[in-house]
């Protein structure tokens, strides 16, 4: 296992080099997974089917992980995901509301606010 020294993001796949969130050289990790292991699961599933990054942003959301949440709304908006059309309505991303990078996003998807 291992660990992205910038995002704290765990990759399983130990033959990865390089961070698929950032880039970043990842580090060998010997440590367990706890709070973020529901997200891991998903981002292992996204290397080997598509999981819209939408998706994996609402669980970083619930397990209260903002950072990780926004992160994955921001590969959201780079894939011009048609999810973000909902973000204002989503009860998923109720606990993302009142940080200011939720209006930010609001913005660049062109959602009134
Ligand atoms: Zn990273």
């Amino acid at each position: 296992m291992k660990r992205c020294p910038a995002c704290k993001r765990v990759e399983n796949d130990d033959t990865l080099v390089y961070c698929r969130a950032d880039g970043t050289p990842l580090v060998s990790d010997s440590g367990s997974v706890s709070a973020g292991a529901g997200t891991v699961r998903f981002e292992e599933l996204s290397v080997r089917s598509y999981v819209p990054p939408y998706n994996i942003a609402t669980v970083d959301a619930a397990l209260g992980d903002k950072d990780e949440a926004f992160a994955w709304l921001d590969r959201a908006y780079a894939d011009r995901s048609f999810y973000l059309t909902w973000i204002k309505v989503d009860p998923q991303m109720d606990s993302l509301r009142l940080d200011p990078r939720f209006a930010d996003l609001m913005r660049r998807v062109g959602l009134p606010q």
